[in-house]
C-alpha cells in the first residue's frame, strides 16, 4: 500500500498532526513530507514558545490549525500567520485539541514529560501515533501502553533504535526474541577519561559526533542516559522483559538494532543516522515513501564495529538499569530528575559529572521515602514525576 485510497480509488492523503513542530524531529517530518507532494496532508502543528517559527512551520505545510504552549509566544504566532487562514491558540488545551485533531497520524515529538498530555489525547482518540518522544514511556509506560489497548491506538517507535526493531520484528511476536539489543554511538565522550567527562562543558557535550539532534536528547546521549530511557522505552513498547535487554556501543551509527533467536539467528535493522529514514517509515507505514537519505553503503563504510559500554564512566546507564529493573515508579522518577538536572546543566548551573549524581540522590531519596509506587494512571505517575522533580530541583541548591 503505498497510499491511502479513497472507496472511489482516487489517492487521499494522510493527515498528520505534528507535536513538536519546530524541533529537530519536526524539521525532519517537514523535510520529508515537502519531499513527497501529494501525499500527506498536514492538519495541526504544535510548538512550545516560539511563535514565529510556529507560524513559519504551519505556513509551509499548509496546516490548518497551530498550538503553541506558552503564552509568550502567542502573540508572534497570530502575528504571523495573520490572513493566512490558519487558525492560532495557546496553552495545554490547545494543543490537545491539536493532538485530538482529525487525523491519520500523531507525530509525538515534544521534548521531555510535557509531551504526555498530548499523546494521551492522542491516545483516547484511538490514533496511530509516531511516537519520538521516549519520556511518555518513561514517565508513564504502563498507563500508557494499557490506554493504547482499551482505546484501541497504534504506538510506531519513531526512536531509531526501537524503529530498526520495529522493522525487523516484522508480523514475528517479541516473545520469540531471546536477546534485544540497541546499540549507542558512545556519544561525544566515547573516548574520554571520567575525570574530563566530569567537567565537560555545555558545547562538549552538545557536539555529538554522529546525529543532529535538540538540546536535551544531546546530552542525554553523552552522558548515555539516552540508552537507558531507550532500554525502558523498549521494554514498554515491545512488552519485552529488562533481563533480554542490551546495549552495545557502535561508533558508526549504522546498526540500530537487533534482534536474536534462539536458534542463532540474528536480525538487525541498518541505515544512516539520519532521523528522516525512521521519520519516513513511520509517515509511509505500512508503505514506503523516499527519505532523502541513501541506504547505508557498505563498501564505502569498510568497517562497522561493537564495544561494550563502559558503566563506571558512564553512571546514568547503570542508574536507568536499575530503574527499569525495579520497575514500579522508580523510571518515572528517574526521569524527572533527570530533566532538571539536564535543564540545570543547560543553564550552566551544574557540573557534567553531577548529572548522574542529582539523578540517584533522587532516586534513593524517593526509595527512602516510599514515594515510588507503581502508578496505576497518568494521574498517578504524574504525581511521582512532580515529586521528583521538586527532589531534584531542591538538590540544586
Ligand atoms: P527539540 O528540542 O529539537 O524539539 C522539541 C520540540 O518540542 C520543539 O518543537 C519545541 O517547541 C517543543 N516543545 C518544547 N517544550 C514544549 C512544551 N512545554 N510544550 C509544547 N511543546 C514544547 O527536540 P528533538 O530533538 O526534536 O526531540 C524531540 C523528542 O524526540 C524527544 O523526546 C527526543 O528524545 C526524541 N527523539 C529525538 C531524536 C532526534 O534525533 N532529535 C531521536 C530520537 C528521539
Ligand atoms: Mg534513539
Amino acid at each position: 500500500m503505498t497510499s491511502h485510497k479513497s472507496r472511489a480509488g482516487a489517492s487521499v492523503r494522510k493527515r498528520i498532526v505534528l507535536l513538536g513542530a519546530t524541533g529537530s524531529i519536526g524539521k525532519s517530518c517537514a523535510s520529508v513530507i515537502l519531499a513527497n507532494p501529494g501525499r500527506f496532508q498536514v492538519e495541526a502543528v504544535v510548538g512550545g514558545r516560539d511563535g514565529a517559527a510556529l507560524a513559519r512551520t504551519a505556513r509551509e505545510l499548509g496546516a490548518k490549525f497551530a498550538a503553541i504552549s506558552e503564552a509568550s509566544g502567542y502573540a508572534d504566532l497570530k502575528a504571523a500567520l495573520a490572513g493566512s487562514g490558519i487558525e492560532a491558540a495557546c496553552g495545554k488545551e490547545a494543543m490537545e485539541a491539536a493532538a485530538r485533531w482529525p487525523a491519520d497520524l500523531v507525530v509525538s515529538a515534544i521534548v521531555g514529560a510535557v509531551g504526555l498530555g498530548p499523546t494521551f489525547a492522542a491516545i483516547e482518540c484511538g490514533r496511530t501515533i509516531a511516537l519520538a518522544n521516549k519520556e511518555t514511556l518513561v514517565c508513564a509506560g504502563t498507563p500508557v501502553t494499557k490506554a493504547v489497548q482499551k482505546y484501541g491506538a497504534t504506538l510506531l517507535p519513531l526512536d531509531s533504535e526501537h524503529n530498526a526493531i520495529f522493522q525487523a520484528l516484522g508480523s514475528r511476536d517479541a516473545s520469540e526474541v531471546t536477546v534485544m539489543t540497541i546499540t549507542a554511538s558512545g556519544g561525544p565522550f566515547r573516548e574520554w577519561s571520567a575525570e574530563r567527562i566530569a567537567k565537560a562543558t555545555r558545547a562538549e557535550a552538545l557536539a555529538h559526533p554522529k546525529w543532529s539532534m535538540g538540546p536535551k536528547i544531546s546530552i542525554d546521549s553523552a552522558s548515555l542516559m539516552n540508552k537507558g530511557l531507550e532500554l525502558i522505552e523498549a521494554h514498554h513498547l515491545f512488552a519485552i522483559s529488562p533481563s533480554k535487554l542490551a546495549v552495545v556501543v557502535h561508533p558508526q551509527s549504522i546498526v540500530h538494532g537487533l534482534i536474536a533467536f534462539e536458534d542463532g539467528s540474528t536480525i538487525a535493522g541498518l541505515a544512516n543516522p539520519d532521523m528522516r529514514t525512521a521519520v519516513a517509515h513511520c509517515l509511509a507505514h505500512p508503505g514506503r515513501v523516499a527519505s532523502g537519505v541513501p541506504a547505508p553503503d557498505l563498501i564505502a563504510l569498510a568497517k562497522l564495529t561493537f564495544e561494550p559500554v563502559d558503566l563506571d564512566r558512564f553512571p546514568a546507564l547503570r542508574i536507568a538499569r536499575e530503574a527499569l529493573a525495579e520497575g514500579a515508579g522508580a523510571p518515572t522518577a528517574l526521569n524527572a530528575a533527570n530533566e532538571i538536572a539536564v535543564a540545570a546543566f543547560l543553564d550552566g548551573k551544574i557540573a557534567f559529572g553531577d548529572l548522574p549524581v542529582i539523578v540517584e540522590r533522587t532516586l534513593n531519596a524517593m526509595r527512602a521515602a516510599k514515594e515510588i509506587d507503581t502508578p496505576d494512571d497518568v494521574a498517578a505517575a504524574l504525581a511521582i514525576h512532580h515529586i521528583a522533580r521538586d527532589r531534584a530541583t531542591a538538590l540544586l541548591a
